[in-house]
């Protein structure tokens, strides 16, 4: 070790009846050029480590083996490559596991956990990687039913944060952001860790903010910002952003097709809608006329695209709908399209989710 370098204990992971101390070099750069390197100390327990690690006991046979340097009467190692504050963080979790709590929706997960679980892998604790990487899906949903189920739970929290004269997202009244997941984190986070089945949703819910809304927005024009989901822009590769765009894309210029949501009979006639000089169904006048209201651009949530997923559930109040009333549409719809319009909209819904994977380019496997 360097002979000049400086030691700083950790505060809890000292203790006095360790049998070794492992110095971890501190990644804060030094005030000066020829300051000397900082390492955090931590005097632990060969054995509990070993338990948890081949590396470990491995790294500890190596050591037991040569001879090593001694700090306050025990062997200290290097360990080489890893920062101090995730090794912290590693060490806490094999000795207090009942810390393994996280708060949920903490959009803050994925960043914080990113360095221990690459340091689980390097010293093959699968167990602690697999309890991780579960933390960070825990807040993502991988079906359409989990979709809707956080949305509904979404949509609750927004009114009754919004109840308030000044919205309070968090107790210490913090922004949106700071309450729900964070889409970019997540993704890069899915992608090195290999939780894939986040990656639609996370695409998704990334697709409805604008690149205008970045985490490190605090301002208040033309919208405040701490009303709105938001970003980590910055953290976004050329290839995720391409992803993003794409995703957009196809979601901005999706509508759903008339003739799909029409009964066998309807459809088979042989009025097409616009077709000049024929007589058009009056029942696919009646859903393309629903499909008009809803997808109405002054009713779109984000500048992005109209959220498809939310519209073809607003189409289902089609019978409420005063644009489609029994004045503007004496004939309504057949029996029979009544109920094959339900039926097909939910199904469109599962095909616009399923289709996500395609619009977003995702790898899945
Ligand atoms: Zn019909």
């Amino acid at each position: 070790m360097n002979p000049n370098a400086v030691f700083e204990r950790h505060p809890d992971l000292y203790y006095s009846d360790g049998d070794v101390v492992l110095a971890v070099k501190q990644t804060t750069k030094p005030d000066k050029l020829e300051d000397p390197p900082m390492y955090t100390l931590f005097r632990v327990d060969k054995l509990m480590l070993k338990r948890h690690s081949v590396t470990f006991a491995n790294f500890f046979a190596d050591a037991d083996a040569a001879p090593t340097e001694v700090y306050d009467g025990v062997p200290l190692a290097e360990m080489h490559g890893d920062k101090a504050e995730d090794f912290a963080l590693l060490l806490n979790y094999l000795y207090h596991p009942y810390s393994l709590v996280f708060k949920r929706h903490d959009p803050n997960t994925p960043l914080t956990i990113s360095g221990v679980v690459r340091l689980a892998d390097k010293y093959l604790i699968q167990p602690l990687h697999h309890c991780l990487v579960q933390q960070v899906c825990n807040d993502w949903p991988t079906t359409l039913d989990e979709y809707d189920i956080q949305q509904a739970e979404l949509d609750k929290f927004l009114q009754v944060s919004r109840a308030h004269p000044f919205p309070k997202y968090t107790p210490d009244r913090g922004r949106l952001a700071d309450a729900i997941p964070e889409p970019v984190s997540a993704i890069l986070f899915a992608q090195e860790f290999g939780c894939p089945q986040i990656l639609p949703a996370a695409f998704y819910s990334l697709s409805l903010i604008p690149l205008s809304d970045d985490w490190g927005n605090n301002s208040d024009w033309p919208h405040p910002a701490r009303d709105h989901p938001l970003a980590r822009w910055s953290l976004l590769d050329k290839e995720n952003l391409l992803r993003y765009t794409h995703g957009c894309q196809m979601l901005n210029e999706y509508r759903p097709d008339v003739w799909r949501f029409m009964c066998e009979e309807c459809a088979i006639q042989p009025g097409p809608l616009d077709v000049p000089g024929c007589k058009p169904v009056p029942c696919g006048l009646y859903i393309k006329r629903l499909f008009e209201v809803v997808w109405n651009p002054g009713l779109r949530v984000s500048v992005t695209h109209g959220d498809p997923l939310r519209l073809l559930t607003r189409c289902l109040k089609y019978d409420e709908m005063p644009e489609l009333s029994k004045e503007n549409f004496p004939h309504r719809l057949c029996e029979e399209c009544y109920q094959t319009v339900f039926f097909r909209l939910l199904g469109e819904r599962v095909r616009v989710w399923d289709m996500l994977r395609k619009w977003f380019n995702l790898k899945l496997e």
